[in-house]
Parts: C-alpha cells; structure tokens; sequence
C-alpha cells in the first residue's frame, strides 16, 4: 500500500466505481477488485431473478388480459405488477444488458453480433427476453475481467447492473410479501367525493377490500372491472387538470 504522506501531493490512482484508492497491484486497473467481485455476484443472481419474474409476468398477463377467466383456475391472481411487466419486456432488463455488450464489445474489439435470419437484421426488440438475458450475462462474466481491467466507462455500467440487480431483487422480494402489493386507489364515489383510498392485494386471494369504503371486487372479472374504473378516474382527473392549466 502506499504511503498517505506522499498522497497529499501525488493523486493515487482510485477505483472509478467507488472512489477507493486502488492497491498496488491493482495499479492498472480501472476498477478495484472488490467492485469487480461484486458485479460478478450480482451477475450470477440475475438469471434466477429474472426467470421468477418472468413467470410472475406471464401470470400478470394471465389475470389482466382479455378473455373469459377460466373458472377453476389454480393461477392465483397476481394483482398489476407494472415494476415486473417492464423488467421483463424486450425494453427492460435484456435492452439494458444488451447496451452494456455492446459497449464492452466496442471497448474490447470484439465484433458486434448482429441479429439475423441471413436475409433480415433485426433490432433488439425483436429478440425474445428469456433467452437473451441468459446470452447477455454469459457474455458479460466471460469479458468482466478485461472489461475491469481496461475500459475506461466500465464504471457506469458497474452502477447500471448494480441497479439493475436491485430492482429484480426489490421487485421479486415484494412479490413473497402477501398483502403488501399495491393495486392503485379505491375509485368508489361516495356522495360524489372518490373514496381514493390505497387498495391492496395478496397474491392467495381474489378478494381486494377497500378498507375505507368497504366496496369489494371479488375475482377475476370484477378485477378487470375495477382496473377499468381506475382507469376512467384517471383519464378524468387529467382531463380537469388539463382543462384548468
Ligand atoms: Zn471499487
Ligand atoms: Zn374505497
């Protein structure tokens, strides 16, 4: 380690990602190793995280889609998680992942893969989540290391799978929390006044209770009712707050 007494004068070399002096075998490197160590954890829970997600997703799309409910169904419904939709579309956690490849493959001199039948490109949306985010991580362990050793932006994308892990983590973690999941205001009008109180929901019930007014929507297709009334209020009140600005 080096000698604080000379640090006042000599800038010593930090890691970009936290800001640590870097160790003197660490001396080339941009980021230090503990930064590294961390990303390549973080890295390694992604894929089961997002495979629980996804499943919650296809269950969410279940319960919210059109169509008839299918009566005796086992599917628990799992109240409008849009925090999980947008992690496992083809714009959430793969997009971001495929940007931080891509960068590592400018940085590193690796070729670009582009995705093709042999006669069409296609763009990242057109690639399928599920089997891409495993690729991504795949391609992201493999060149971690370089990638720390020598590309000099590694730190932000340190920081986007940094949050990119902790907003699977946060939003598979509320999924095992039974009552706590949020559905949006009551919008019940009591007297002409909406109720707006918060509603919630658990995963093992069909039931949402608002605990204010007291009204209930008791399954699926009373569900679909009450998202649709949610909506309405919400077109409402933005067509007021529009009409007043
Ligand atoms: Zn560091
Ligand atoms: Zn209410």
């Amino acid at each position: 380690m080096h000698n604080p007494a000379i640090a006042d004068e000599y800038e010593w070399p930090t890691c970009t990602a936290c800001d640590k002096q870097l160790w003197d075998d660490e001396y080339e490197r941009q980021i230090c190793r503990p930064c590294e160590d961390k990303t390549r954890d973080r890295l390694t829970e992604l894929p089961a995280l997002f495979v629980q997600l996804n499943s919650t997703a296809a269950m969410v799309r279940g319960a919210s889609g059109g169509g008839a409910p299918t009566s005796g169904s086992k599917t628990p419904p799992i109240p409008p998680r849009l925090d999980v939709l947008n992690l496992v579309a083809a714009g959430g956690v793969a997009a971001r992942l495929q940007a931080i490849e891509d960068s590592w493959r400018v940085a590193l001199g690796r070729r670009i893969e582009h995705r093709t039948d042999r006669v069409r490109l296609f763009g990242s949306w057109r690639t399928h989540p599920a089997t891409a985010v495993p690729e991504h991580i795949t391609f992201l362990k493999i060149n971690l290391q370089r990638a720390a050793d020598s590309y000099e932006s590694v730190a932000q994308d340190v920081e986007e799978i940094r949050r990119l892990h902790a907003e699977c983590k946060a939003a598979a973690a509320n999924e095992r929390r039974p009552g706590r999941v949020q559905t949006g205001l009551c919008p019940v009008r009591i007297e002409g006044q909406l109720c707006r109180a918060q509603l919630t929901a658990v995963a093992t019930s069909h039931r949402i209770r608002c605990g204010t007014c007291g009204t209930e929507w008791a399954d699926l297709g009373a569900w679909r009712t009450l998202r649709q009334q949610q909506d309405d209020v919400l077109i409402e009140l933005a067509t007021k707050t529009g009409a007043a600005a």
